[in-house]
């Protein structure tokens, strides 16, 4: 490489390196280049990673190996070392003192070799300019993914949350699909017809609504609420029956969904005059707004009575 007799010490020899990470439908690879001036040789390396590597450890990674083979030749200190990434977020994440990610602990630590006789900066270069060096390495990394010396790396953050995440919604569902010891029935029953299954989707939508909102949506959707059925089922009304057309139970399901004197506001709001649920999220809270609606999810929509069942006499 004849990297150690460029100059004298102290003076600047520039040293360029680009490195990258790629994945590919044949897995995850890493690459570098380096270019030395007045060097005719570059250093190059490329590897494949383990497919649950992520392609932000490719770069890190990259990054890393190419520092470990200047580190291994012979060069001497003294020198300007110029690393061009086109990932940001690796960039960012091996300028911190430390990390809690051992790739990246293992890229920072190999830097801090490298530069305690030498000057080594960090540059962003945008991908995908047309760079021919940095094409080169991205070049590189493609190869990488599907053939090169093999490292599994420990599997990122990420691939942990996910796994952690499907346990979780296993769990929900079993409990969800769990009969009521008691009654020996799946418990829920006005729920369960809004959602056979659990729904994380759902769940993260609801999460983001306004505090009230939330609460009429969650009154709808599971039947504890102020409408009739409920409201009798407590003894604060004299009938269970709808108020509309005194013809079915007053559930969430049938007022959003059946009672046919409410089709004008389900016609208005959904656009249909009937429905299957689930629906659309936007399509409910617009339902829900409607003024006949809305009053029946608050406690001023419930029917005033006289009647007081015997078992909730002190209520
Ligand atoms: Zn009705």
């Amino acid at each position: 490489m004849g990297l150690n007799d460029k100059g004298a010490p102290g003076k600047n020899i520039g040293i360029l390196w680009f490195t990258d990470g790629s994945k590919t439908n044949n897995g995850v690879g890493w690459g570098y280049h380096i270019v030395c001036e007045n060097d005719s040789d570059p250093l190059q390396g490329h590897g494949k990673l383990g497919d649950d590597n992520s392609v932000f450890q490719a770069e890190v990674f990259a990054i890393t190996n190419a520092a470990r083979s200047l580190l291994a030749s012979s060069t001497e200190a003294h020198k300007i070392i110029d690393f061009y990434i086109d990932s940001q977020a690796a960039i960012k994440a091996i300028g911190k003192i430390s990390s809690i990610s051992k790739v990246v602990e293992e890229c920072i630590n190999t830097l801090n070799s490298l530069g305690v006789n030498n000057m080594v900066m960090l540059h962003w270069i945008k991908a995908h300019v047309g760079h021919d060096l940095n094409e080169k390495v991205d070049a590189l990394a493609k190869l990488g993914s599907t053939e090169g010396p093999y490292k599994q790396l420990p599997r990122p953050t990420t691939v942990h949350a996910i796994a952690f995440r499907d346990i979780l919604m296993d769990k929900w569902q079993e409990l969800w699909m769990k009969p009521d010891k008691t009654f020996n029935k799946l418990p829920f029953r006005q729920t369960r017809l809004w959602f056979e299954n659990v729904d994380n989707k759902y769940s993260k939508d609801f999460l983001k609504l306004d505090r009230s909102i939330l609460s009429k949506l969650i009154q709808a959707i599971s039947g504890h609420s102020y409408l009739n059925y409920h409201q009798y089922k407590i003894g604060r009304t004299s009938t269970e029956l709808c108020r509309f057309c005194k013809a079915a139970n007053e559930e969430s399901h049938h007022i959003v969904a059946v009672c046919p004197a409410l089709s004008s506001q389900r016609q208005r709001a959904l656009h249909t005059t009937g429905f299957d649920i689930p629906m659309d999220l936007p399509s409910l809270l617009r339902f829900l707004r409607e003024p006949t609606i809305g009053r029946l999810f608050s406690s001023e929509g419930v029917e005033q009575t006289d009647h007081v069942s015997d078992s909730f006499q002190n209520f």
